[in-house]
């Protein structure tokens, strides 16, 4: 049950709570001036709180003092406010809000603090630049948007935490300044003033702590954990951001799997027209996604898909693609169907599929039976390569076909980020659709093109492998999942390595020597040769889920401080210079000139 505010001097009920059947109590409420208006000698305030708005009504007759201290009442003034409830007339009330069958008549009121001009208007919802929002954020969280935004983010978490509890599990907090833990990005490091010299990291996420949970018998952690990666901000990406972390014992991949999905039916079970299909959710290998999609994230919510069709034009006449095939590449393409395009617009593609590597796309639009293809290149092609080529990719007259020619990852990736550029250009995606699914199947390593260091984990350097044989490590799976909601990937986990043999073995692949592994992971290491139970996990982005769930395009949309994409923040002004002598107690000395402070 919801228990209102105790009362005290400034308020004894939620503004927003007021309804009819309260007419005739005596209130107080408190709270900022959302609006105000003055019709035929009286005065109208909205007040607004946490819990939404009321109408107050000054009359010069009877509000006596309050009267004349509502016409000096400005936008965003705190104020508390003593009345009775009345009904309004019929004609006056306003059914778009839940208090609008009704107002305060006021007999005090006190102003406790003037606001200045509000650098952007609190009532109503309009664009207003970023910059100038996060310099103001103490308004800027005051309006209507944010405050549901940041309630829905509290409900989501809250409700995370309900599921996992009712299964057992125990919310246990993990360091944040600790040892480098390797999911991929760079470290943010703190200077140890004790131990001059040493340094800690921030966690890239509490990996290696919940694992040690898990050797210590815990069974099943929980934790909503900050972690921290320096790394280029895009989009969905904050240097410091939150995860539903969560590890179990004596689990296979099925065992986490059914709990997220309980935990997430819950989540988006919270948003009232937020459809998806019900759990279990479709499963999806790494390699068909990669095929199919060009990426590791696929968004399922429109067509377009990408095919391999090197084997069907082997021969051809056309020495680019015959070059690339005989290079050990491929070709891929995908139907983009009947696509109004000038010749300016298809060369803009070019630029699309260069920012992931590849040269050019080559478009061919389909002609009619007699001719499969149109254009320039179709006299390279055979009529039945060509007609093989519109079979496989379903095309018929007029349909706009896209090729890239290139080594696979290149080519994959390619033409993933064209069919989203093309998705969203014509608005392919169907509104209000939701798509989930786990991608699994991942392999453990991947090329880095590095010499010294030729593997890479696709995960990262715990996550079990499939059959724990590493002499080709380039044909190793991987005993990981990823949760993808609407081409966004909103989880990650796997069943981890329990063996010590079988982690060093994977660390030697990653170019970790015995005496570096032991440097940095010997704690790991050790903890394994004690007993080490099977486990896994799995971490959830709680920023993505919210900025999804609430439809917000910006994940700074759902926090409360964040950063802009150059890592700083624009309230604070950090990260900002430091005293020579905080330096110096620290024993650290800066390369760069300091910054100039704005
Ligand atoms: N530690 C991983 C990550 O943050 C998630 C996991 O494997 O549980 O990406």
């Amino acid at each position: 049950m919801k228990v209102g505010p105790k009362a005290n001097e400034y308020r004894d009920t939620w503004a927003g709570d007021l309804r009819g059947d309260d007419a005739g109590r005596a209130v107080r409420v408190a709270g900022w001036v959302h609006r105000r208006r003055d019709h035929g000698g009286l005065i109208f305030i909205d007040v607004r709180d946490r819990s939404g708005l009321v109408q107050l009504v000054f009359h010069p007759d009877t509000s006596g003092e309050a009267f004349a201290a509502a016409e000096r009442l400005r936008s965003e003034h705190v104020i508390s406010a003593a009345g009775e409830v009345v009904e309004r007339e019929a004609q006056n009330k306003n059914p778009n809000i839940p208090t609008g069958g009704v107002e305060v008549s006021v007999s005090a009121m006190t102003v406790l603090a003037e606001s200045e001009t509000p650098p952007f208007p609190v009532d109503e919802d309009v664009e207003v630049d970023e910059t100038l929002r996060l310099q103001n954020r103490a308004v800027d969280l005051r309006r209507d948007v944010m405050q549901r935004t940041l309630a829905l983010r509290h409900r989501i978490v809250k409700t995370m935490r309900d599921v996992l509890d009712e299964r057992d599990f125990l919310e246990v907090e993990t360091p944040i300044l600790t040892r480098s833990t390797p999911e991929g990005a760079r470290d943010f490091l703190v200077p140890a003033r004790l131990q001059p010299g040493a340094w800690y990291a921030l966690p890239q996420s509490p990996q290696l702590f919940k694992q040690l949970l898990m050797i210590a018998g815990y069974e099943r952690y929980f934790q909503i954990a900050r972690c921290f990666r320096d790394e280029d901000l895009r989009g969905f990406r904050q240097p410091e951001f939150t995860q539903l972390d969560l590890e179990m014992s004596f689990v296979e991949e099925a065992d986490v799997i059914e709990v997220m999905e309980a935990v997430m039916t819950a989540v988006f079970a919270l948003v009232d027209d937020f459809a998806v299909a019900p759990a279990p959710w479709p499963h999806m290998t790494y390699a068909e996604s990669m095929l199919r999609y060009g990426n590791d994230k696929p968004d399922t919510r429109f067509g377009l898909e990408i095919h391999d069709v090197g084997a069907l034009l082997r021969g051809s006449e056309f020495k680019v693609f015959e070059g690339v095939l005989s290079g050990g590449g491929v070709i891929r393409a995908l139907n983009a169907g009947r696509r109004e395009m000038s010749r300016s617009e298809l060369d803009g593609l070019n630029d699309v599929v260069r920012i992931h590597g590849a040269k050019a796309v080559a478009p061919i639009v389909v002609g009619g039976p007699t001719h499969p293809w149109t254009g320039n290149l179709a006299k390279f092609f055979t009529t039945e390569q060509m007609s093989a080529v519109n079979a496989e990719l379903g095309a018929s007259e007029g349909d706009l076909l896209l090729f890239v020619a290139d080594q696979e990852p290149t080519a994959a990736a390619a033409l993933g980020g064209l069919r989203l550029e093309l998705g969203e250009r014509f608005g392919l995606i169907p509104e209000g659709r939701h798509d989930v699914l786990w991608i699994v199947d991942a392999p453990m390593f991947e090329p880095t093109g590095d010499r010294e260091h030729p593997w890479g984990a696709v995960h990262h350097p715990f996550t079990a492998p499939t059959t724990p044989d590493f002499s080709d490590p380039g044909a190793m799976g991987s005993r990981a999942y990823d949760l993808v909601l609407d081409g966004v990937e909103v989880g990650g986990g796997s069943i981890r390595i329990h063996e010590q043999h079988v982690q060093e073995q994977a660390f030697e692949v990653l170019g970790m020597g015995e005496e570096e592994a032991n440097r940095r992971f010997g704690f790991l290491l050790h903890a394994l040769r004690q007993g080490a139970p099977p486990h896994g996990g799995i971490a959830m982005g709680i920023d993505r889920i919210v900025a999804i769930l609430a439809g917000r395009e910006s994940i700074r949309d759902v926090i409360a401080f964040p950063k802009t994409a150059s890592g700083g923040d624009p309230l604070t002004g950090a990260p900002a210079a430091v005293d020579g002598r905080q330096l110096r107690e620290l024993h650290v000395a800066s390369l760069a000139p300091p910054p100039a402070q704005g």
